[in-house]
């Protein structure tokens, strides 16, 4: 659709965010907990942390969550009873909004959406997808380990969201990017003012500080190089840089239960684990942590990008923030672009 442009005072973002909540939306935002700052239910505006940065764990759990059924069953007498999860998964409510993340996140959402619709459509995915509703806000500074630039992307990013707001004087400079945003904050216009496009301010852009093109030029022939396995001797294999990270994937299903009653379960899981890729036989092809993070390296810069020509990664630097052994992603991919 065509891009529309809004400015809003502060006031009425407010009164905007408040009057979803009213309409019956889980409306989840940045959030203090626990003395950081997660993703979470908000009850009303104030509750949102709009000044920070990142919340520490990105949103993938809306999309993805760390544990779900998958389906249920259950026998009586010769009778079948079967409840899907998706079911279980929303009772009621689908409504979803997710608001005052940053562009890096907002990007995660179509580039996750490319692999569970490669060879099979998720469709617990795409539900959950469809019934998300992105409204991002501009970074106005990064940190060290930030490099989003880096990743075709930019503070500004539009990629992925629905609405992006731009914070000015005590107002919003509010882009409407898809039917999706439109359609939530059309019962909501008398809160907005519509301005041409020459009325927003202008993008800004951080330096990049390497080419993520060289990284991949350098994954593409240097499987075996000694990089791999001198830079990871730190890591510890715990997989908290996977499952804080917006884009990493992976998953087990296991099936709990007996004769009479039971589930099928899909968890998270992480190619760190040594166990991830273990055979029954007790062979593991990813001997060594080296051997694991190049598989990270590879499927973020080089397999994913031939498969869908973009990258697995967003730049939001939450696997090195994250890291308790300060392995840094922007430094690694840095250090393969000048290696090349
Ligand atoms: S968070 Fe750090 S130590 Fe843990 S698996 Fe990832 S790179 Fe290794
Ligand atoms: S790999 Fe690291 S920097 Fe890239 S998206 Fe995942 S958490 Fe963010």
């Amino acid at each position: 659709m065509q891009e529309k442009y809004f400015e809003t005072e502060a006031e009425n973002l407010q009164k905007f965010v408040d009057s979803l909540i009213a309409d019956n939306f889980d409306v989840i935002a940045p959030k203090d907990k626990d003395g950081d700052v997660f993703y979470g239910k908000i009850d009303k505006f104030i509750d949102a942390n709009l000044s920070i940065l990142l919340p520490k764990v990105s949103y993938k759990e809306y999309l993805l969550p760390k544990t779900e059924t998958l389906f249920e069953y259950s026998l009586s007498g010769t009778d079948v009873n079967i409840k899907d999860g998706l079911d279980m998964y929303y009772g009621e409510n689908k409504k979803r909004v997710i608001f005052g993340g940053r562009p890096c996140d907002a990007a995660s959402g179509p580039i996750m959406e490319k692999v569970f619709n490669w060879d099979y459509k998720d469709e617990f995915f795409n539900e959950r997808f469809k019934n998300l509703t992105i409204i991002s806000m501009a970074c106005e500074k990064p940190d060290n380990y930030c490099f989003c630039t880096e990743m075709q992307l930019s503070p500004e990013s539009s990629y992925g969201s629905d609405i992006l707001l731009k914070r000015g004087d005590n107002m919003y400079y509010v882009s409407v990017l898809s039917e999706k945003g439109l359609s939530l904050i059309t019962p909501h216009l008398s809160l907005f003012k519509e301005i041409s496009r020459d009325r927003m301010p202008a993008g800004k852009d951080w330096k990049k500080v390497f080419e993520i093109g060289k990284t991949k030029s350098f994954l593409d022939k240097n499987f075996e190089h000694n990089y791999f396995q001198d830079r990871f001797l730190s890591c510890i294999g715990c997989g908290i840089c996977t499952y804080t990270c917006p884009t990493c994937h992976c998953f087990d299903i296991q099936d709990e239960g007996n004769l009479k009653e039971g589930r099928r379960i899909r968890n998270w899981d992480s190619c760190q684990f040594a166990i991830f890729t273990l055979h029954t036989s007790g062979h593991n092809p990813r001997v060594t942590q080296g051997d694991r993070y190049r598989q990270r390296l590879m499927h973020k810069f080089k397999i994913y990008n031939e498969k869908f020509n973009k990258y697995l990664c967003v730049g939001c630097g939450r696997c090195s923030r994250n890291c308790p052994e300060d392995i840094d992603i922007k430094e690694i991919a840095g250090d393969l672009a000048g290696l090349i």
